[in-house]
């Protein structure tokens, strides 16, 4: 038997022969550098260059917040009508799914994803350019009519301003669409900076916006490393929030620098979830969702299911179902749409995370799968195995960090109260899930367990209508659904007085 379930270079699949071409978007206009430097992207997992990229600085930053903030204060973005805001991202929708193909294809290339799922993330993203058009017609405050007959209170909602949009390189396209198209329906207006790992997909997105007819100014794309142009995104003080997803390293330094001028922030960090295996679960779906959970984009996910906490009755049962259905996933060439699990994003991260395997190997851990580099036939390109360590304590760096990638890290527990507080005992607060035929068992579960999230008998289904976010390390404020537009706008109240009723403080009247 093969050890794992490889799928080799196919023909066909050879890399595009002209390279894109990534620009910044500014003010409606695409630019190049004002310095004149790019940098290339390999393909992770195929080794030939893939796209140029400009490289931006201080001066592109600099004409993207004037653009944004003259598109705010001046151009009238945030007065338009929700019915017209709407329309345009209607527009952007249609024509995310028009190109899914080519969208898909370039986050394939650049990210190292699966071509199947960069596919399903296209689509999901035009979905939530849909479900953030139905929220810009749906925005309202609230009224008070019961203050008194002489008054009355209105609560209105109002964007917030000039956003700058921060993303990584796990999710390019459906994280970008997670953050823009909220703003955006609140009306406030953007600077969007990509993974210099990944931007090609967001330069895309800038094209579909141009195409709708995304007034100039309102989207701004700004290519470049985190500093200098995501330093300067941070900093200036003419941008009113940041919004951002990426390590809680420099989630915590765009707090630190944001606070110097007060501005609103909102933070999807890290994640080192549990998936938390009673004896009563349904143990063929469990062990599906579990390696699923570790192995979905090559395990590069905030969500990523990376610890598994099972009970002692079922641990050995449950370690060989998971070890073996972990040598059946088809891992390789991302470019095959049998392939369910592509390359490492880079060869330094590659490193990190074989790093953290070795450490856990020295401190006594026991390997049970992988472990190692795998070589994919045909492909240059950076894979890992399948990992999966047991005998593992709670204190140990592979069971307390965010490993970010394909390695599942086993602990076991004997009661309910165990469960939760190796659940508990983590400085994140992301996701976490429960497997149980007991709705009593579940619920407790659900209410105990600190995480943003909790998925019970399932793992990782996510909604447009539901918000998404962290706890603790993991993060601040929400995405998705009506809280994340909340994000996105400021509550102004304004107290009326009905009638000529007002007592006076100062009694004018004369003595008598
Ligand atoms: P980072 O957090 O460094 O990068 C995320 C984004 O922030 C990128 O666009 C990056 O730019 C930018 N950035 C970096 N430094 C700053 C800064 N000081 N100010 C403003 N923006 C900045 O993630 P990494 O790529 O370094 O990944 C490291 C680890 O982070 C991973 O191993 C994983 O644990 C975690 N991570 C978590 C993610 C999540 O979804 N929660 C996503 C990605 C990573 P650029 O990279 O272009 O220089």
């Amino acid at each position: 038997m093969t050890e794992f379930n490889v799928i080799a270079a196919g023909s066909g699949n050879e890399l595009p022969k002209r390279i894109f071409r990534a620009r910044h978007f500014i003010d409606g206009t695409w630019r190049s550098s004002a310095a004149g430097k790019t940098v290339e992207r390999c393909s992770p997992a195929h080794g030939g260059v893939v796209s140029r990229i400009a490289l931006g600085g201080k001066a592109e930053v600099d004409a993207a917040i004037a653009a944004a903030r003259r598109a705010f204060d001046k151009d009238g973005w945030p007065h338009l009508p929700g019915r017209e805001r709407a329309a345009i991202l209607l527009r952007v929708a249609q024509f995310i799914e028009r190109d899914r193909d080519r969208i898909a294809r370039m986050e394939t290339l650049e990210s190292g994803k699966p071509i199947s799922q960069a596919e399903a993330e296209i689509e999901g993203a035009a979905d939530l350019w849909r479900y953030a058009a139905s929220l810009a017609r749906t925005l309202h405050g609230d009224s008070h009519n019961s203050l008194g007959s002489d008054m009355l209170g209105l609560v209105l909602k109002e964007p917030v301003g000039v956003v700058s949009i921060i993303t990584p390189w796990n999710f390019p396209f459906l994280i970008v669409s997670q953050k823009l198209p909220f703003a955006l329906a609140a009306g406030c207006t953007a600077v969007v900076k990509p993974s210099e790992l990944t931007p090609s997909t967001t330069v895309m997105l800038g094209e579909l916006l141009a195409e709708a007819g995304i007034p100039p100014g309102v989207v701004n794309i700004v290519l470049g490393l985190g500093h200098p142009v995501g330093t300067a995104m941070t900093a200036d003080a003419r941008v009113n929030m940041v919004t951002f997803t990426g390590s809680t390293a420099v989630g915590k330094s765009i707090a630190a620098t944001a606070s110097a001028t007060l501005k609103k922030v909102s933070l999807e960090l890290g994640g080192k979830n549990p998936q938390v295996i009673f004896p009563d679960a349904d143990l063929e779906s469990a062990v599906d969702a579990i390696v699923f959970g570790v192995y979905f984009n090559a395990g590069e996910c905030c969500n990523s299911g990376s610890r598994l906490i099972v009970h002692e009755g079922i641990a050995e049962e449950v370690l060989s179902r998971v070890v073996a259905l972990s040598r059946k996933v088809p891992f390789g060439d991302p470019l095959d749409p049998e392939t369910r699990v592509g390359a490492i994003i880079s060869s330094a991260h590659h490193d990190k995370i074989d790093g953290y395997v070795r450490q856990a190997v020295g401190q006594g851990a026991r390997l049970e799968l992988g472990g190692q580099t795998f070589c994919v036939p045909g492909l240059d390109g950076q894979f890992y195995q399948p990992t999966v360590v047991s005998g593992l304590s709670a204190d140990m760096a592979i069971a307390r960090d965010e490993v970010f990638g394909p390695v599942l890290s086993v602990l076991n527990f004997r009661s309910f109260d165990e469960a939760i507080a190796l659940v508990n005992d983590a400085e994140y607060g992301l996701s976490a899930g429960v497997w149980s035929d007991n709705v009593h068992t579940c619920l407790d579960f659900a209410r105990k367990a600190r995480a943003g999230t909790v998925w019970t008998n399932t793992w990782m289904d996510g909604f447009a209508e539901l918000p998404f976010g962290g706890v603790r390390e993991s993060g601040l404020g929400r995405e998705l659904g009506r809280y994340g537009l909340e994000e996105f706008l400021e509550v102004k109240t304004v107290t009326m007085r009905v009638g000529h009723t007002r007592k006076p403080w100062v009694n004018v009247a004369p003595r008598t």
